[in-house]
């Protein structure tokens, strides 16, 4: 990869502005050959064919990994059901607070294992998930634990119940940060759960059950089963769950949709997105430069709400354009665990192909390539940074998500035709909008459909802030008292 400042190679050493490696230790890390399913507090084996968990980065094998077929599944869902029964539904909310506040401060303590294992695992830069997914793992818990004993302010009326079992399903994008997202609200509502994280990143979820044993959290009050696409039906079709929350594509959440509908489960989905970010001409350049870089190319892209469609207003397109490839030409390209670097690897050989595809499709449709200039590794799953230009709205790159490191820029003349185009689009999960006006960003925030609107900044998470989106980006919200309803009904009805 070529740094502009220097004109060398980062990591080679031969330039004045040049980074020498800085990998992060794994010694903190106690890898397991082979991991089970981790059902009514004991870690057992599954009964279906195991699978390997391995680094994006490096094709290497990390761990054999428990491949829960039905019956474990059945076994999943009882556990929960027998400790929501017996344990956990007995419980004041000030006691399942206590428990949480003890996963949260078990997540710190053991932050930098969990950092390294979810680089390991997914491809993310370590100084992503050492400074972004995990300290909000640990906020997500710590915000929930406080609302465990407060539930009669939760919006739903005086002493609001439990729904019973939550079956969760989570992507491979934030392993360990979307379990903390389905987890916490789950359990401070007096629910319990049966977790199952993606095939391809189950690493974190599964140090996380050892936390969950550290905290000595009742048996079967947390179930995580690991298993690809045919275990998560299982789970969310199980006779037996009250709750079904989702995180994943939107074509899983359709089917889920409609395998769940007159069942009587409450349903959640959190699905597919194609923000859009709006840059004005009078907005701070400097500022939205760096907006769009992590509106973008944070996490590789593989973001559901990430800012994949920039708007550019015509009069300042070369400008920004000009800038971002400037900016694109300084980020460091490479090993996962290195803290300088700022793009790891794609999490699958699928995905990777999967966005090399869509690329190839824009670049036919008549949109310009740009890459930024990197030395992709001989191992592992990579794709360089990418801008296209001349995006048409009608464009397959402008339309569908790539979940990848690439930047579609169209351009707008007047606020009226920013918002229409951000809003020409099935999904509606988020949007970014930067300029120097409150009230234009205002009277255009208010306009757009998505569910989270950033001004002057872009890809903020908080626990109290409520997360979701609308149309095909799925229904229900995750975060803040929001995100309580979501597993608590009112006295007054039942929700089967
Ligand atoms: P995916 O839908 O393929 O898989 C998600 C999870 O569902 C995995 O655990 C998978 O094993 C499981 N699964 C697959 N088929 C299933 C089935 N028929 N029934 C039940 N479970 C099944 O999605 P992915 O490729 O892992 O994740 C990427 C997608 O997730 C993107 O579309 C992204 O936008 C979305 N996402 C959304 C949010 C949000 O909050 N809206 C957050 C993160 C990711």
């Amino acid at each position: 990869m070529t740094d502009v400042s220097t004109g060398s190679t980062p990591g080679s050493g031969s330039g004045f502005l040049d980074y020498a490696p800085a990998p992060e230790s794994t010694s903190v890390l106690h890898l397991k050959q082979s991991y089970g399913l981790f059902i009514n507090g004991e870690f057992t084996e599954g009964h279906g064919t195991p699978f390997q968990t391995i680094s994006p980065a490096t094709e290497e094998r990390i761990a054999e990994i428990a491949n829960a077929n039905s019956a474990d599944v059945d076994a999943a869902v009882a556990a929960a059901r027998r400790a929501y029964e017996r344990s956990w539904s007995t419980l004041s909310g000030a006691d399942r607070g206590k428990y949480l506040f003890r996963i949260a401060r078990l997540v710190q303590e053991r932050a930098r294992e969990l950092a390294v294992a979810e680089s390991l695992d997914n491809g993310k830069p370590i100084k992503e998930s050492r400074d972004v997914d995990v300290p909000l793992v640990a906020a997500w818990f710590f915000y929930y634990a406080g609302w465990a004993d407060k539930l009669d302010y939760a919006g739903l009326g005086p002493a609001p119940r439990a729904l019973g079992v939550a079956a969760q399903v989570i992507p491979w994008n934030f392993p360990l940060l979307m379990l903390a997202w389905k987890i916490a609200p789950a359990l401070a509502a007096g629910n319990t759960v049966v977790l199952k994280p993606a095939e391809t990143t189950p690493l974190s979820a599964l140090i996380f059950a050892e936390i969950l044993q550290q905290a000595e959290l009742p048996a079967g009050v947390v179930n995580i089963i690991t298993g690809a696409g045919d275990t998560g039906e299982a789970l969310v079709n199980h006779p037996d769950v009250n709750k079904v929350a989702f995180t994943g594509s939107t074509a899983v959440g359709r089917a889920i949709a409609k395998s769940t509908a007159g069942s009587g489960k409450k349903l959640t989905l959190e699905l597919g997105g194609k923000a859009a970010n709006i840059v004005f001409d009078d907005a701070p350049i400097d500022q939205a430069i760096e907006g769009i870089v992590n509106g973008i190319f944070f996490n590789q892209g593989h973001v559901c709400c990430a800012g994949s469609r920039l708007l550019v207003q015509e009069n300042v397109h070369d400008e920004v354009v000009e800038r971002l490839k400037e900016r694109l030409s300084t980020l460091r390209l490479g090993d996962p665990l290195d803290k300088n670097t700022d793009i790891g690897a794609i999490n699958s050989r699928e995905q990777l192909e999967r966005i090399r595809e869509l690329s190839d499709i824009g670049e036919r449709e008549g949109a310009e390539r740009w890459t930024a200039p990197c030395v992709i590794p001989e191992k592992g799953f990579w794709f360089a940074p990418t801008i296209f230009t001349n995006v048409s709205t009608s464009s397959t790159i402008a339309r569908e998500e790539i979940f990848g490191p690439v930047l579609s820029v169209l351009t707008f003349r007047t606020p009226a035709e920013a918002v229409a185009k951000a809003n020409n689009t099935p999904y509606g999960l988020s949007a970014g909008i930067w300029s120097d006006k409150g009230s234009r960003i205002l009277a255009v925030a208010d306009q757009l459909r998505a569910g989270v609107i950033w001004a002057n900044t872009f890809n903020r998470f908080d626990p109290a802030s409520p997360f979701g989106g609308y149309k095909e980006s799925g229904y229900g919200r995750e975060g803040g008292r929001q995100g309580l309803a979501a597993y608590l009904e009112s006295a007054g009805w039942s929700a089967r």
